[in-house]
């Protein structure tokens, strides 16, 4: 992981090919090069567009197709944790981060018409797994340094998500669903959080952060 971050401590957030070099030699999927970097494949989209004819409330810039550009892939959160900014095997964005019908929509929506797989964004360990009436199945990461990221309306989530799991980033959690009272089209909402998670409040008394706008990110 340290090649990486002494990358990003030079350029935060970058688009990111197809591979990533880690040292995290328990998540290799590829070969290993002389210097003992292994090369992982990550599983998250190259691209990502704002849904087709859909009203995308706060939405990071686009081109003239849709494409949000620039597209970062990942962005460093501090100098170790660096996180996908979607977490997903395949989709569009349907909602950003921000005032919407009147309430602060703390995440991102990625639809997508069939369950496909959610992923960890970042390395961390699992926090919380539950049900919740507006989440729907849930999951909660803890990247570290007071990043966390939330998972909401998954179909189903993976019998190896549990409390206490360590994951790399790129692990499977579960599939996309549209788990939760208010969740009509099958999507994730995923969010980025920073703060001090030993409050009452727990992951509700957290930040969130819009990560398509670097400049509203803490420096590091
Ligand atoms: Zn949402």
């Amino acid at each position: 992981m340290f090649g990486l971050v002494r990358k990003l401590n030079r350029l935060r957030g970058f688009a990111g090919a197809g591979c990533v070099a880690l040292l995290l030699a328990g998540c290799a999927s590829g070969a290993s090069n002389q210097r003992g970097m292994v090369q992982v494949k990550l599983p998250f989209p190259s691209e990502l567009s704002l849904c087709p004819n859909m009203r995308v409330s706060n939405a990071p810039a686009a081109d003239g197709y849709r494409k949000i550009d620039p597209y970062r892939k990942l962005v460093a959160l501090s100098k170790r944790v660096v996180v996908a900014t979607a977490p997903v095997e395949a989709g569009c964005l349907s909602s950003g981060v921000g005032m919407r019908s009147g309430r602060l929509h703390k995440g991102y929506d990625i639809f997508h018409p069939v369950p496909v797989n959610i992923y960890a964004a970042g390395e961390g360990k699992i926090l919380e797994v539950s049900y919740r009436n507006d989440y729907g199945n849930m999951v909660l990461i803890d990247h570290r340094d007071g990043f966390f990221t939330r998972y909401a309306h998954l179909e189903t989530i993976n019998p190896d998500i549990k409390v206490g799991q360590k994951v790399a980033i790129g692990h499977p959690l579960g599939l996309m669903g549209n788990s939760g009272d208010g969740s009509l089209a099958r999507h994730l909402h995923v969010e980025y959080l920073h703060g001090n998670y030993n409050t009452r409040k727990m992951s509700f008394g957290l930040k969130p952060l819009d990560i398509y706008n670097l400049q509203s990110l803490p420096a590091f």
